[in-house]
């Protein structure tokens, strides 16, 4: 049997016509750039995170450097987020010419741990960026706490965590702004790139607003230097349809993740994602943890079954950002989670007999990997 890692396909044939009349009516108004489109989606959107309201951008990786722009951090500043996350966390730092600082996570939920966010601290910090990973909320009460405390700033990495929540908070709605990316691969995705900036500082989302229009506040009246950051129209015609199946997907991947759950309970070296009774995960990724990764990537592999690592090499230990001085051993936990990480197949449309299938399979790679 084959499992795909993830079949985008299967999730977008039903929605064919719904999204080819939404991209009609983009062709008929040529409103590409930018407009109303925009702007519905975004009044959508921002509903649905609980905030008041939704900047529409170009993409994730652009929603996290708009957001940092905003809050003016710049040169000098540092900014601490956590290593074990996609590159354009710190990327986007790095862009506003800040320094990127790296905190070790909480080893069960992978995400930031309070703890190590207060020690990192230091007179230079202006900004925290959790990241929620793989559709779960990190710890918001302490480092909300902790950020009113030494009067600094909170972005949310939510490119994962699309209608996640965090005691009943929808992620992105917490801190001073949410970022999302909906690159197609997303819990709610794009036919190409696109992202969004959720806020409900009306004066955040004025300067979101010109800064993703070159510092326009009106037409060829510039304010600041800003860059084209704009949402296409398409894209967010596409984004408003899909945006009404994303409860339904989300909750089938809750059903997924449950059924792996009742599968694989007590295998012996396979660790399964802990949840919080008080976290809404809505497993953009279901990431187990084992020691012998490479046999059990290869027996999944040899029954049909995809998988993916996220991620293999920690930001910190990436090359690009040698220049900031970490080594190996600074961050164990992240360290050690990029070492036994594996993405099991994961998408609203898989059925329980393929997640069977791939449970089976893993126990059995489990038990060979164990003996060999
Ligand atoms: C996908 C992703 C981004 C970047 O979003 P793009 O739309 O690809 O630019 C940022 N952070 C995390 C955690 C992501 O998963």
């Amino acid at each position: 049997m084959k499992v795909p890692f993830l079949d985008i396909k299967l999730q977008n044939e039903p929605l064919r016509d719904e999204i080819r009349t939404a991209m009609e009516s983009v062709i008929d108004s040529s409103a590409f750039a930018g407009g109303p489109f925009v702007e519905a989606f975004e009044e959508k959107f921002a509903t649905y995170c609980g905030t008041r309201y939704a900047v529409g951008v170009s993409n994730g990786t652009d929603a996290l450097w708009l957001a940092l722009l905003a809050l003016d951090i710049g040169p000098g500043d540092e900014v601490i987020t956590v290593p074990n996350t996609f590159m354009a966390t710190a990327e986007a730092i790095t862009y506003c010419g800040a320094r990127p600082v790296f905190v070790d996570i909480d080893e069960s939920t992978y995400t930031m741990d309070p703890e190590g966010l207060r020690e990192a601290i230091t007179p230079r910090t202006r900004a925290i960026i959790p990241v929620h990973l793989f559709g779960q909320p990190a710890d918001m009460d302490p480092i909300l706490e902790i950020a009113r405390e030494r009067g600094l700033r909170v972005v949310e990495d939510a490119a994962q965590a699309h209608g996640a929540a965090y005691k009943g908070r929808i992620a992105g709605s917490m801190g001073d702004a949410g970022c999302f990316s909906f690159y197609p691969g997303k819990n709610l995705g794009a036919f190409g790139e696109a992202g969004a900036v959720v806020t409900s500082n009306e004066e955040l989302r004025d300067k979101l607003r010109v800064l993703r229009d070159h510092g326009q506040i009106c037409k060829y009246h510039h304010t600041m230097v800003g860059w084209n950051c704009r949402m296409d129209g398409i894209q967010a015609a596409v984004l408003e349809v899909k945006l009404r199946h994303l409860e339904s997907g989300n909750e089938r991947r809750r059903a997924v993740a449950a059924q792996y759950e009742r599968e694989l309970e007590g295998v012996p070296g396979v660790v399964l994602p802990v949840a919080s009774p008080s976290m809404r995960h809505v497993y953009h990724i279901y990431a187990i943890r084992t020691a012998e990764r490479n046999e059990v990537i290869r027996g999944l592999a040899q029954q049909g079954v995809g998988t993916g690592i996220h991620y293999p090499i920690p930001v910190h230990l990436q090359e690009a950002y040698r220049d900031l001085g970490y080594g190996r051993g600074v961050f164990p936990r992240a360290e050690r989670c990029a070492e036994e990480l594996i993405s099991l197949p994961m998408f609203p449309e898989l059925s329980g007999q393929q997640i069977s299938h791939v449970a089976q399979t893993l126990k059995e790679a489990v038990c060979a990997g164990m003996i060999a």
